[in-house]
């Protein structure tokens, strides 16, 4: 194990370990991800002993600012860019309605017990008779070999305790493609009710963990069998199931969802559009009719849904600032690409999509392209090709006429002067005409195009150019 201790942090712990004769182990996160080869920029040491006044002599000796959380017993200091964090060893008991326990000083074993999952719970010496030797009490090295998580304790138990470790489960099972052990599943599933105790952001943390993962159906599946899916996030849950009237049934929205979010995934890193697949359908439920001789429609769920995006980020305490307008476009907006590709792929249909996506057209055009989740190949085939004439007209339309953020060539300043008029409908009537006669491709996006026009639509309406 000595050969993972390469970063010479290891041996200036290790001689303060020798000088004061304490034990100190490096324990948790750091290890697995040693062992799995993973970066890591925080390093967590347990100290038998005390964590602060250990974390003091790092500090003198590399001549570097300590952060003292007295209440917490712990302290953190900085060395290049890893961030070292110390406790004394500790052994934790819980009440009921909290996730804080009651802590005492413990053994490395007691501390190793606490921990929320086996591949969590290992540790490497750092003392002089065993330094780099592995203490691993509850197997899980062999965990890790296994792609296996599972608690040190009855998950009964540990689940119960801090119900947020039910979210952290699934959330390692997704980012590191393992499975979860039975017991425990089983476990989240009878003590799901307890995840009421934990604060929305943690939740919502671990939530975008999960779909920052490069298959985050792993984890969304998981939420759903055990029940979690329902509690934290039900308008989610609430997209599964198939109705079936006259032998006809429609597809099943929750595994489409998370289709569409796995094939995201391939296209992009970006939080907010991953949030956009997810929420891309969430209306389909609200909106589904089943009409005669045409069976199930969804109309106006990309309406409903847009309205139904800030009530959701509020619920998960998402922000509620630009990122929530930019998913709320695409939801709004996502069905748009697949008409057009079905249609004649007209320029003023296109100019129509660039003016009202602006800069989002490729995010959306993206989300398109993962909407496609037909086993279908004529169909796939066929759609694909559409999109690829869509994106080459969206192309030349933008090289041609500067559609992107648009701002009206005339304002209605420009018309208040023009024509010597107070604001009022007719500025709003000539400047919805001037838009209209652009995306129409009556006249180009051009200042003096667009003044002849507003000038004749002006005598049709009786208004006079005045004189200055
Ligand atoms: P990541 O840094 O990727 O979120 P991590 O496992 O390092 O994963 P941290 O929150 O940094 O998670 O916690 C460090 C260690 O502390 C964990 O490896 C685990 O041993 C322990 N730990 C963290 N949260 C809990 C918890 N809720 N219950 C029990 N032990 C925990
Ligand atoms: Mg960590």
């Amino acid at each position: 194990m000595q050969q993972h201790l390469t970063n010479p942090i290891f041996k200036v712990l290790a001689n303060i370990a020798e000088q004061t004769k304490t034990e100190a182990y490096v324990i948790g996160g750091f290890v697995r991800d040693l062992f799995l080869n993973r970066p890591s920029k925080d390093i967590d040491v347990v100290i038998l002993g005390n964590g602060i006044d250990f974390a003091e002599k790092v500090g003198q000796q590399l001549k570097t600012k300590v952060a003292v959380f007295k209440n917490f017993g712990t302290a953190m200091l900085k060395y290049n860019d890893l961030e070292i964090e110390f406790v004394g060893a500790r052994k934790e008991s819980y009440r009921s309605d909290s996730r804080k326990p009651i802590v005492e000083n413990g053994t490395l074993e007691d501390d190793q017990l606490r921990r929320d999952f086996t591949i969590n719970a290992l540790a490497i010496s750092l003392n002089a008779d065993n330094y780099g030797g592995l203490v691993d009490p509850f197997n899980g090295l062999a965990d890790l070999e296994n792609k296996f998580i599972r608690t040190p304790l009855d998950p009964e138990i540990t689940f119960s305790d801090d119900p947020l470790r039910m979210m952290r489960a699934i959330r390692f099972a997704t980012q590191l493609n393992f499975d979860i052990d039975e017991v425990a599943l089983q476990a989240i599933k009878t003590q799901k009710e307890r995840i009421n105790i934990v604060s929305k952001e943690r939740i919502t943390d671990e939530l975008n963990k999960i779909i920052l993962a490069k298959t985050p159906s792993i984890g969304f599946k998981h939420l759903f069998d055990t029940g979690l899916l329902h509690l934290i996030f039900p308008q989610m849950a609430n997209l599964y199931g198939v109705d079936i009237i006259k032998g006809k049934g429609h597809k099943d929205n929750f595994y489409h969802t998370l289709q569409v979010l796995d094939n995201i995934c391939e296209t992009t890193d970006d939080l907010w559009l991953r949030w956009a697949a997810i929420l891309h359908d969430i209306a389909k439920p609200a909106t589904k009719r089943f009409e005669e001789g045409h069976g199930w429609t969804f109309h106006g769920h990309e309406d409903k849904g847009a309205r139904m995006v800030p009530q959701i980020f509020a619920q998960l305490k998402l922000p509620l600032n630009e990122k929530m307008k930019y998913v709320q476009k695409l939801v709004q907006l996502h069905l748009r690409p697949i008409v057009l590709a079905q249609e004649k792929v007209t320029d003023s249909a296109v100019r129509r999509l660039l003016f009202e996506a602006g800069e989002e057209i490729e995010s959306l055009m993206l989300l398109c392209n993962a909407d496609v989740t037909t086993k279908n190949e004529y169909k796939i085939k066929k759609y694909r090709n559409n999109f690829e004439l869509v994106k080459q007209k969206l192309k030349d339309v933008e090289e041609r006429d500067q559609l992107r953020n648009w701002q009206p060539p005339i304002s209605g300043n420009d018309i208040m002067q023009t024509f010597g008029l107070d604001a009022g409908r007719e500025v709003g009537l000539l400047k919805n005409a001037i838009r209209e006669a652009i995306l129409e491709g009556e006249i180009t996006n051009s200042y003096e195009e667009a003044f002849t026009f507003m000038l004749e639509k002006a005598k049709q309406l009786g208004l006079n150019q005045v004189t200055k």
